[in-house]
């Protein structure tokens, strides 16, 4: 379906997303296209009560509209103290068409407004709020064949208290991986891969996929 040598399209406009995919999927000779190079593509509704649901209707939508293999991510933080939030509304966490500053102000309000708990780790990251953990849910869809694989990963880390780094996206400034002693913002592309969700989801999915 997919190989050395062809390209793949991610059913996503988030360009920190397409960034990550495209540093993993270069290794093996794919170039990694997203929907900001088509207009073919309509804004696709994320009505789905689950990540699941949610990479369903992306891949399914933009692999119709293309007439090929379409790879589509939904992911988020889920926050403990929060129950669970913000989850599948973590892009409009803030409101439709929140900044990643928005959401992640919000965040930091909600947790000190509750009075969130959380404690100094060992490595000596700054005060935490406590645990939290990124989900990736994938699905690959082939509308000629109607083929579809899917596949979930997830790390897991501490709520920072203050942003640290500069790189990523989204809430990777305030997601803390106490055994790296850094936050997902302070790690390089390949190595946010090599930990995060998303890598772990992307190798889960490449091991279901016959190779051709
Ligand atoms: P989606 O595009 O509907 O799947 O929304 C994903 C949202 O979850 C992003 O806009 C971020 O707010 C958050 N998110 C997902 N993955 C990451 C990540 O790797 N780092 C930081 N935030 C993420």
């Amino acid at each position: 379906m997919i190989g050395p040598g062809s390209v793949l399209v991610v059913a996503t406009r988030n360009r920190g997303k397409t960034k990550e995919f495209r540093e993993a999927f270069a290794s093996i000779g794919i170039e990694v296209r997203d929907l900001n190079e088509t207009e073919a593509v309509p804004s696709i509704e994320e009505t789905g009560e689950t990540f699941h649901e949610n990479a369903l209707i992306k891949a399914k939508t933009a692999g119709e509209a293309l007439g090929f293999p379409v790879l589509a991510d939904d992911s988020g933080l889920c926050v403990d103290a929060l129950g669970g939030a913000p989850g599948v509304y973590s892009a409009r966490y803030a409101g439709e068409g929140a900044s990643d500053r928005d959401n992640n102000a919000k965040l930091l309000r909600e947790l000190s407004a509750i009075g969130a708990e959380g404690h100094r780790d060992s490595a000596g990251a700054s005060e935490t709020f406590g645990p939290a953990r990124f989900v990736s849910s994938l699905v690959l869809y082939d509308p000629k064949s109607g083929a579809c694989f899917s596949a979930e990963g997830k790390v897991e880390g501490l709520i920072l208290k203050e942003p640290r780094g500069s790189d990523g996206f989204g809430y990777d400034p305030l997601f803390w991986l106490p055994e790296f002693g850094k936050s997902m913002a302070e790690l390089t592309v390949e190595e946010k891969n090599a930990v995060s969700h998303r890598g772990r989801a992307l190798r889960e999915l490449r091991r279901q996929i016959p190779s051709n």
